[in-house]
């Protein structure tokens, strides 16, 4: 097998949004960085709903986005329960954006690539090379050619969901536990809804262990979900679409174009990211959010820090995992609080039966959660967002009510 440039300083694997926006932040720092993506174009084929917070991005750096990438802003959720009882929060201003994940990811890659990154496409990472359990660079497949290995000082993982690397180091994996399922369509033809607005189906009759969603566009087309960690989606999405007193009137009609699969990974972070040469980022870590499974800023924010941290490992010339654990750190600082509010949240919505969940809408509405709420803009940060809200009198009452209601499911 023949070796490739010994000279690297870090391989990415995986050309995603997390991927390309490591190699963009280590290809700032002046560092030689080579992504490696399996498919024939980056951002293709897509699996995600792209509905991302707009503070997030702006924080980043990232917004506005070149024409073409927003496809609409909104300012309203309505929440539905199986029974069709709608919770509505209404913000004073746009709080999300829905992007094309296509051309987002394309836009990063081509900032990467603007900095100084190289993308070898159509390359599959098979392997990881590894000597006394350091990993020193990867085996991968460009094309029909034959395997060559890759050296590099540091593999950046940022292989997705279905990553095979993070068990090949000995690291714990993503807790399967924790995974749902979920089916995206794009669909034509929508009907009644409101165009400001994201439409949120919770409850076990239509999607057990997540929800089903619609995205809509300004067109009339939408891109609508469903994750469960039970049974076939595409079963569950056309009984929500058909049977659903109120997705059935807006998708009753619709005509779907495309569908894919993908898993979401709910369970939290993979307590080590990290090991001696090797960082594990985004979806691959499991660094999502376990209440909504938004995994691009999570993804994005633990990119960026893994740059920092690889780039001051190869400026000092020791890529240890003594070293590199300053990311697990960091990492840690930055969500673990956010993590371990946001998976109590997920317990609770799952302890719910349907018909709790119905009372529960009823009553957020009648104490005013939906006003209480209006002026947050903290989306992605949960558990510090209800901290900036619980002292106002009406989340204080619907969190004593939720307490009463997770005790008496939970006996
Ligand atoms: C249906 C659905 C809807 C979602 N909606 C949202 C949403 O609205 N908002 C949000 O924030 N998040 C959403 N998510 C989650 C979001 O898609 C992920 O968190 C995000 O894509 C993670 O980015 P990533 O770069 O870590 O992984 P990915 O986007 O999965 O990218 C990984 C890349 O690595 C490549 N790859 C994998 N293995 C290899 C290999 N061995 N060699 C070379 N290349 C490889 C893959 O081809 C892929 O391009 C959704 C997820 C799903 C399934």
């Amino acid at each position: 097998m023949t070796t490739q440039n010994p000279q690297l300083d870090v391989v990415v694997v995986g050309g995603g949004p997390v991927g390309a926006y490591a190699a963009l932040h280590l290809a700032k720092k002046g560092l030689a960085v080579r992504v490696f993506e399996e498919h024939p174009q980056i951002g293709l084929p897509s699996h995600c709903a792209g509905h991302i917070s707009i503070r997030s991005l702006k924080k980043m750096g990232l917004y506005p986005l070149p024409n073409g990438i927003v496809e609409n802003n909104f300012s309203v959720a309505n929440f539905y329960s199986p029974q069709g009882t709608k919770f509505t929060l209404k913000l004073s201003c746009p709080v999300t954006t829905a992007l094309s994940r296509a051309r987002f990811d394309q836009f990063l890659a081509e900032q990467a690539k603007a900095a100084g990154a190289e993308f070898a496409l159509d390359s599959r990472v098979e392997s990881l090379l590894m000597q006394k359990g350091a990993v020193q660079g990867v085996r991968v497949k460009t094309g029909e050619n034959n395997p060559v290995q890759v050296n590099s000082k540091i593999v950046l993982d940022a292989e997705g969901v279905s990553s095979r690397l993070v068990r090949q180091t000995g690291l714990p994996t993503l807790n399967p536990a924790g995974l749902v399922y979920a089916v995206e369509a794009e669909m034509e033809n929508v009907q009644n809804l409101d165009l400001n607005a994201v439409e949120v189906y919770f409850g076990k009759a239509y999607a057990p262990g997540f929800y089903g969603w619609v995205i809509p566009r300004l067109d009339g087309s939408a891109k609508v979900g469903l994750a469960t960690n039970r049974g076939d989606p595409r079963e569950h999405l056309k009984r929500l679409m058909t049977k659903h007193p109120v997705a059935s009137t807006q998708l009753g009609k619709a005509k779907i174009t495309t569908m894919g699969y993908h898993a979401i990974t709910l369970a939290g972070p993979i307590p080590q990211a990290y090991t001696d040469g090797f960082l594990a980022v985004g979806d691959c870590a499991s660094q999502v959010k376990p209440t909504t499974g938004g995994g691009v800023i999570f993804g994005l924010t633990a990119a960026k820090e893994a740059a920092e941290v690889a780039s001051q490992a190869i400026a000092q010339g020791d890529v240890s995992a003594q070293v590199l654990w300053a990311y697990q750190k960091r990492c840690d600082e930055l969500f673990n609080f956010d993590i371990r509010v946001m998976l109590r949240l997920r317990r609770f919505l799952d302890s719910l039966s349907d018909e709790r969940l119905d009372e529960m809408l009823r009553v957020c509405r009648k104490l005013g959660v939906d006003a209480a709420l209006s002026d947050v803009t903290e989306i992605d940060f949960q558990g510090k967002m209800l901290l900036n809200v619980v002292t106002k009198p009406a989340m204080l009452a619907a969190l004593g009510y939720f307490g009463l209601l997770y005790l008496t499911a939970n006996p």
